[in-house]
């Protein structure tokens, strides 16, 4: 992805400064473990890449609010987001492992978990632990529509979790139908779901909007790492004005109703926007 990368503890610090100073309110830190298993074990390993960049922020720059990914995609050698069992998803024991690994993240000092993996039950299997735990306090941002299709394509690349096998069809949605995505939020809603979020955001600006006037809740959109390299590849190639594109995509989703947005636009974004102050 142009613009993406992986980085260490440190880089990450810089990047963090970086997007406190332009005004960003939050970042989404996603991590790649030095081993990878079956389980996905260094998902709540305290001291694995995302618990290390947490505690690294919260000291340094305690306004900047951290969203950890919870998932276990990144961390198991198949790529899944679950851990597997004759070829399909165990969701009991993959409930287990991401309310650890949401509790090892809050543990760290993360403001918001985010379980991205779209397993049932999840939400409720999170916010027990996160309870029993002593973390009350810490809400839960759930990627509660969350559909499958190929505008991934470009980030599990760069995260490293493309599955090995099948793909992720069996756990997230139906593009064709708004109807389930509005049900799947109310469920994380009755789970404990804090805010809820709707992924990707430009070809699904009807849902987010439907989620919004349902729900009333709190909606974060995600505008997805192939919407990015859409517009980035257009405009490396001169077809169309990057920055104005980049604001009107913006734009739609937050017209759309979204109250926080999450993308990779978010710097090159945020500069515009202060300049135009
Ligand atoms: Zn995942």
């Amino acid at each position: 992805m142009p613009g993406v990368f992986q980085t260490s503890v440190d880089e990450m610090l810089n990047d963090a400064r970086d997007a406190a100073q332009l005004g960003i309110g939050g970042v989404l830190l996603f991590g790649i473990p030095e081993t990878k298993d079956a389980t996905g074990s260094q998902a709540w390993n305290d001291n694995a890449p995302v618990q290390q960049a947490v505690r690294a922020i919260k000291s340094e720059l305690p306004d900047l609010v951290v969203i950890t990914d919870v998932c276990l995609c990144e961390y198991t050698d198949h790529g899944h987001c679950g851990i597997m069992h004759d070829g399909d998803v165990d969701n009991d024991q993959t409930l287990e492992a991401l309310a650890k690994e949401a509790v090892s993240h809050a543990r760290a000092g993360a403001d918001i978990v985010a379980p991205s993996d779209m397993m049932d039950g999840r939400v409720r299997a999170i916010r027990q632990a996160l309870d029993e735990n002593g973390f009350s306090n810490t809400p839960i941002l759930s990627y509660a529509a969350k559909f499958a299709g190929p505008f991934y394509g470009p980030f599990r690349d760069a995260a490293e979790s493309t599955p090995k096998f099948g793909d992720r069809r069996s756990y997230q949605m139906d593009s064709g139908n708004s109807d389930e995505a509005v049900r799947e939020v109310l469920l994380d809603i009755e789970e404990g779901a804090d805010m809820v979020m709707v992924k990707p955001a430009g070809p699904f600006l009807d849902v987010i909007r439907r989620v919004k006037d349902e729900t009333g809740y709190p909606l974060a959109a995600y505008q997805v790492s192939g919407e990015y390299a859409m517009i980035q590849a257009a405009a490396e190639r001169g077809w169309i004005d990057g920055d104005r594109v980049m604001m009107d995509s913006l734009l739609g989703i937050r017209r759309a109703g979204a109250d926080v947005i999450i993308t990779y636009f978010a710097r090159q974004a945020a500069k515009q926007l202060s300049s135009q102050r």
